[in-house]
Order: C-alpha cells, then structure tokens, then sequence
C-alpha cells in the first residue's frame, strides 16, 4: 500500500468535521511531500530540531502542529511559524509561548495537554492542576497565546473499555472548561484525541482532530 492508498482509507472512514493532523515525525521530507501532494495540509512533529529542519525542505503553506513534550529554552525556534501547540502542561510553558509570541508579533494558538491515561509515564496536566491553571486565570491576560483546546492521549491498550472510558473522560473536561471560562471564546473547539491505534474510538467520543502517524506512514 503507498502513502495515497493510506490516506483514502482513513478519509473514507473519519466523518467530515474531524481534522486530520499526519504525524510524520522520524519520517523524511520526501514522505511528507507524497502526504502533501495527496492535499493533507496539516502535520505533526514532536521534536523542535527535526521540525525546524524539515520545514524549510517543504512548502510554506504546510500547517505545522507540535504534539510532543516541549522545552522552554526550545519555544524561539518554533515560534514565528507553528500553527497548533498540542502540549501545553504548564503555567511556566505558556509564559514562555507568550514571550516568544510577542516577539514575533503573533497569537500563537495551544491545546490543554490532560493526562487522562493511567500510565504514570504520560505528560500532561492532572485534570485538578488544569482547573486550578485555569481558575487562576493568568491565560486571560496574556494577548499572544490562545487556548483552542484539549489534547489527551489514552493508555496504550487493546481494552477498548478502557481507552473509551478515557476519552469520554476528556470530552467531559472539555465540556466543563468551555462552559465555566470558555463560553465567550469560539476559539475554545478543538478535542485532539485519537492515534492509529485508537481513533475509531476517539471520533465516536467526539474528537475534532486525529493524530496519525503510522496508519498514514508506515512504522517508525
Ligand atoms: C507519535 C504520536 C502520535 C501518532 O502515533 P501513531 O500511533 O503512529 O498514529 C500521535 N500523538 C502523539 C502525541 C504522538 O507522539
């Protein structure tokens, strides 16, 4: 199967409002270009010198994500371009993305990453740290950051209960935020949950983008 037989089957099976983020990290530019040429616009990467190395071997209209844990001292060189940051798990980190926003005079857009599995070894906020992060408000002030979402990943399971349980999990935090401080905030949408493993799962739990990496691209 090639990287276009892929990519047809995955758009026949996820309904129409859920984005598709391809996660090509480890893979190279030549494979991102064969996503690209079949009209995928969006992808993922995890690690910022990888990114910032494959992004100037691709086309500017390309819509970069960020899905994996993010440094501080790394934020700079992503920030003139990244259009997703899926990771937020800290007050700490998004001062930073503020900063580094305000120096390339842009708003630079962010997921509420939520631990929701039940391995310890998963980043994220605790939903009790999310509410609290939230209920401080700090996010309210700084004009170059916009909160657009939740992120979450599940445990790595074939227990389908369990990863269900998970995500619906996160779907309700993701009610619960948008209606106590979001409810004014359109911009506040996105559910980013769902890998090749589990995304049948995630779209029927109400995701609105998918990260897929090896459905699309093959192992790592
Ligand atoms: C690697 C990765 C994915 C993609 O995983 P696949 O199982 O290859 O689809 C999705 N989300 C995050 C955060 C990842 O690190």
């Amino acid at each position: 199967m090639t990287i276009q037989s892929h990519i047809d089957v995955l758009r026949e099976t996820i309904p129409p409002g859920v984005k598709l983020v391809a996660v090509s990290k480890f893979h190279p530019a030549g494979m991102i270009r064969q996503a690209y040429d079949t009209g995928l616009r969006i992808f993922g990467e995890s690690r910022v010198q990888e990114l910032v190395v494959k992004k100037d071997q691709l086309p500017g209209d390309i819509e970069w994500h960020f899905i994996g844990n993010l440094q501080r001292n790394k934020v700079k060189q992503i920030a003139p371009f990244i259009s997703l940051i899926h990771s937020l798990d800290s007050e700490r980190l998004l001062l930073e993305i503020e900063k580094q926003g305000a120096a390339n005079n842009r708003v630079i857009s962010c997921l509420l990453q939520i631990h929701i599995a039940e391995e310890e070894s998963k980043a994220g906020f605790s939903p009790d740290e999310c509410r609290r992060f939230l209920a401080e408000g700090k996010w309210r002030v700084w004009p170059h950051v916009r909160i657009a979402g939740v992120m979450g990943m599940a445990t790595f399971t074939d227990d389908e209960n369990q990863v269900r349980k998970e995500f619906r999990q996160l779907r309700l935090l993701f009610d619960e935020f948008k209606t106590v401080y979001f409810s004014d905030h359109p911009e506040f949408r996105e559910i980013s949950m769902g890998m090749t493993g589990d995304y049948p799962v995630a779209v029927e739990e109400g995701s609105t983008m998918i990260r897929i990496g090896t459905l699309i691209f093959g192992d790592r």
